[in-house]
């Protein structure tokens, strides 16, 4: 059995999971993120040297995903600003320390690539899946057919920054992004006194916490109005929820939908589409993305949506899915 080695760079962990062709993980190492292009790569070429070493996987391909615009055709990674990155060769530099081709992904839409490939047995493989991820932003990313839509720049699925929802000023300098009622960052602004004490709002709401039962009224209703976006701008079946904000778990999955519910009885249109009914939550402690970027190396190129003129040479994309 061949294994593909994936590697998450996250904005404080970098996770490498070295995973099977069935998706059994055969090994996970984890460690805070560097800072810098050069941490950046110290750290994930020496975890990745971890997990081969540990599991005997060489040979393995290797996928690699981090924030910010990640270009799969020339392997450069721009703008990552958290990591403290504004451009990277990530996978000239990766495929340098682990002697083999890397491919490289953003992390959304690497988790979304990863979220699509463990959809449940008996789906159809022509299933479109959209990725809601609720980090301290919020972002998603559409898989069609096994391809991962990109648009210009990468840039399909930052609905995050469609200015539709309230009047809180967002970082990007609109009013009203979908951000700042449905992210990390809107729920620690809605609520700060739970956020430094890193405190469940759920939790705290239910125990009477006013200011708490507010702000998940807030997020519960934008994530809503997010999978509805979502879901009408993509036509995927699926909707599934992932980032640190889902870890919140079965509270959240029944506040959202009951926000689309709530959106279904005052329209026959939205009733027909059954939101409720296609949004699910990421099951807890899945590495998406490093099996997405694990699962996007093993495939080589065929990931990619052709697009013209990308302003490199793109390698011959092999046909066929592998179903895994
Ligand atoms: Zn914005």
């Amino acid at each position: 059995m061949t294994a593909a080695l994936g590697i998450d760079i996250g904005g404080t962990k970098t996770a490498v999971a070295l995973v099977a062709d069935d998706g059994t993980v055969q090994g996970l190492r984890s460690a805070p993120s560097g800072r810098g292009p050069a941490g950046v790569v110290d750290v994930a070429a020496a975890l990745a040297h971890e997990v081969l070493n540990s599991c005997g996987g060489g040979g393995a391909s290797v996928g690699a995903c981090m924030p910010g615009l990640v270009d799969p055709v020339t392997g450069w990674a721009r703008h990552a600003v958290n990591l403290g990155v504004d451009s990277l060769d990530l996978a000239g530099e990766l495929s340098t320390r682990l002697g083999a081709p890397v491919v490289v992904e953003n992390d959304v839409k690497a988790a979304a690539y990863g979220a699509w490939r463990m959809r449940p047995p008996g789906s159809a493989v022509g299933q479109a899946l959209a990725y809601l991820n609720l980090g301290t932003g919020l972002a998603s990313a559409v898989v069609r057919d096994g391809v991962v839509v990109r648009g210009i720049d990468g840039a399909a699925g930052e609905i995050g920054h469609l200015p539709i929802a309230g009047d809180a000023p967002c970082t990007c300098g609109q009013v009203g992004c979908l951000e700042t009622v449905a992210s990390g960052s809107a729920l620690a602004r809605l609520w700060p006194e739970g956020a430094r004490r890193a405190r469940d709002p759920f939790v705290a709401a239910a125990a009477g916490d006013a200011l708490a039962a507010a702000a998940v009224d807030v997020l519960c209703t934008g994530v809503g109005l997010a999978v509805q976006v979502l879901a009408l701008a993509s036509g995927a079946e699926r909707v599934v929820v992932g980032g640190g904000l889902s870890g919140l778990g079965g509270p959240l999955l029944d506040g959202v939908r009951a926000d689309l519910a709530r959106r279904a009885r005052g329209s026959r249109i939205i009733e027909a589409l059954d939101l409720a009914g296609r949004v699910e939550l990421l099951p807890p402690d899945v590495p998406v993305a490093a099996l997405g970027a694990a699962w996007i190396g093993g495939r080589g190129w065929s990931h990619v949506a052709a697009r013209p003129s990308a302003g490199g040479v793109r390698p011959a994309v092999p046909s066929g899915e592998r179903v895994g």
